[in-house]
């Protein structure tokens, strides 16, 4: 115990930030994490102000053999950024952002959350695309993926990242771009957090609002498929434009809402339209108009508004949730039935469930450009169950796995999102979701992290 008090005192010594051990005040704080369910207690927390405190705790890490945790914005549902028995490194304090408004880049931190991003970026009105609400952060969604509602255009975060600053298993900062290590680059657009811990982004932005039109008419799920099945048409004609999700959910008891809608099943289909007002407008009202409406939030907004309306559905550390999303080739009619008798099903009234179109921009993108691998999938179905009670853990995660099993007719070669990966139990999903890029992955890891130093993610075993 002596020694390891010693060495703990050791990585405190010049440390920027704060350095933290059980029974300090601020550890319950450090370790809590945006799913409640999860409950680990580090050896070492490192609070990180910069690069140089990074580099300390990998350092720190290594030279006592003990693994990693990275934690961003804590988002993650299967809780990958804090670990038992290991030094979770906390960015939370390194979020700041510089964008340069000439050349269109953003350069991120590491520990930023897309509300940060946005803020900067939307000053020159300029975004880069990120996830649908702005609590999350920007390491662990870009790092596996990235699905917002930018999509249809300008493809996932992966697509328009640039560069990446990354401090590697051996404590040193090598630079990810196109003409230095370009291998460390392509690995992280999908390859998740297995190669080391990234403290600065680079993205390219693009020209968005700062005003853009907000679709969200929400429909009765008891007066059937009628306005999904129209939706699935229309937007499969608009993939450019309108890159969408159809959220099933319970009305909550909120006078947002009709009364008597109050605990009603419902969808809301969900969208951005950029353009101009017309224009937009043009483009929206055709999914406003397919049935009796439970109540309409359509409206012209601010895009960074927009971005942050979802936040107070998911507060950070006060709910229970498994969450599990698959890809699907297609949405026939029989998938949509199922998710909508799935969405019956779910045993809380938190719980969501949605069907996303994939958009042109994901698509645009070749297969083995990046590691996140094929495009070809044109939706996504995502389970993801959020209650309350721990003695309702049983039936709401049984529920999320059937939902997600009983699309398996419909699923595209067995992959999953993998920043909705259940509580990462399920070891294959990596290999099956990567496939034939996963050779390449396990060399790039070897290269980079060949101790496996980081591998509280979807874990990619290093090669031999
Ligand atoms: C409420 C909510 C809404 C969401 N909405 C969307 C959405 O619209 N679109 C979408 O695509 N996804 C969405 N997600 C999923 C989200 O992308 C993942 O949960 C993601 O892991 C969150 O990133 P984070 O940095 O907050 O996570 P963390 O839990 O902090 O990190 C998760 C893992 O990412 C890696 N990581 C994080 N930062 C770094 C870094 N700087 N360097 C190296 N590795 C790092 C680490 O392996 C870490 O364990 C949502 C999740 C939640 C909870």
């Amino acid at each position: 115990m002596d020694a390891q008090n010693n060495a703990v005192d050791d990585l405190k010594k010049d440390f920027a930030g704060s350095v933290l051990t059980e029974g300090d005040a601020e550890f319950d704080n450090a370790r809590q994490l945006w799913n409640a369910m999860i409950d680990r207690r580090p050896t070492v927390i490192a609070r990180c102000r910069g690069v140089a405190d990074v580099i300390q705790a990998v350092r720190f890490a290594e030279s006592r053999g003990m693994p990693v945790a990275i934690r961003g914005g804590g988002h993650n549902v299967a809780g990958h950024a804090a670990c038992d028995a290991g030094v979770m490194i906390d960015l939370s304090g390194m979020r700041a952002v510089h964008v340069d408004p000439a050349r269109r880049i953003a350069v991120v931190e590491g520990g930023a959350t897309w509300a940060d991003v946005d803020r900067e970026a939307q000053a020159f009105g300029l975004a880069t695309p990120g996830g649908l609400i702005s609590e999350t952060g920007v390491g662990g969604l870009t790092l596996s993926g990235g699905f917002g509602y930018l999509r249809g255009r300008h493809g996932m975060s992966i697509d328009n990242l640039l560069a990446a600053d990354v401090v590697t298993a051996d404590g040193r900062l090598v630079r990810a771009s196109a003409d230095e290590n370009s291998d460390l680059l392509w690995a992280l657009k999908g390859g998740g957090g297995n190669f080391g811990v990234v403290v600065r982004f680079e993205f390219a932005l693009h020209k968005v609002g700062p005003e853009v039109l907000f679709i969200a008419p929400i429909y009765y799920l008891d007066n059937g498929p009628g306005p999904i099945r129209a939706w699935r048409d229309y937007v499969a004609q608009h993939d450019e434009e309108l890159a969408m999700i159809c959220e099933f959910s319970t009305v909550p008891e909120d006078d947002e809402f009709p009364r008597e809608a109050w605990g009603k099943k419902v969808f809301a289909l969900v969208g951005v339209a950029l353009g101009d007002a017309e224009e937009a407008e043009k483009l929206a009202r055709p999914l406003r108009e397919l049935g009796p409406l439970v109540t309409d939030f359509s409206g012209r907004m601010a895009y960074a508004d927009i971005q942050r309306l979802f936040d107070a559905q998911t507060p950070f550390g006060e709910m229970r949730c498994y969450w599990k999303a698959r890809y699907l080739t297609n949405l026939p009619d029989e998938m949509i039935d199922l998710a909508m008798e799935n969405a019956v099903n779910a045993p809380s009234p938190n719980t969501i469930s949605s069907l996303w179109n994939m958009g042109r921009g994901v698509r645009a993108v070749p297969a083995g450009d990046t590691a996140f691998g094929d495009r070809s999938m044109r939706w996504m179905y995502s389970a993801d169950g959020v209650w309350a009670d721990a003695a309702d853990d049983a039936a709401n995660i049984a529920w999320a796995r059937e939902s997600w099993s009983r699309a398996e007719p419909f699923a595209q070669q067995g992959r999953a999102y993998l920043n909705f990966p259940g509580h990462g139990e399920d070891g294959s999903l990596t290999r099956d979701t990567f496939g034939d890029g996963y050779d390449r992955l396990q060399k790039i890891k070897a290269k980079y992290d060949p101790g496996n130093m980081f591998r509280f993610n979807q874990n990619i075993a290093p090669a031999d």
